[in-house]
């Protein structure tokens, strides 16, 4: 398991640092199959279900999978352990200061 590096800077961590970071990212479409009814099955006509199909008959396996699960794993130094945890989205802040842009909280 030689060759480790940040994902986020590139740094090498077996040679820096002795601790890394894993992070394990799953994507995954947040719908539960099992609660696709008769009635639902019978309201979809024959065309949706053909048209549904034909769109999936042009994406690889890989493109068809990655629309219902993906897992995406990534090792992280610690000081971008840190930042990631700041913002594990680009462009949002989890670092507890939500309330900043809060609707309806008056001090
Ligand atoms: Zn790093």
């Amino acid at each position: 398991m030689d060759g480790i590096s940040c994902d986020r800077c590139g740094k090498s961590l077996l040679i820096d640092e002795d601790v890394r970071y894993q992070v394990k990212v799953i994507v995954q479409a947040a719908y539960d199959p099992m609660e696709i009814s008769k009635g639902d099955l019978e309201k979809t006509g024959v065309d949706s279900w053909k048209s549904l199909l034909k769109s999936l008959e042009n994406l690889s396996a890989e493109e068809a999978q990655d629309q219902v699960y993906r897992e995406i794993r990534f090792d992280l130094c610690p000081p971008c352990q840190k930042a990631y945890l700041v913002s594990p989205i680009p462009g949002t802040d989890v670092s507890g200061s939500s309330s900043s842009s809060g609707s309806g909280i008056s001090t």
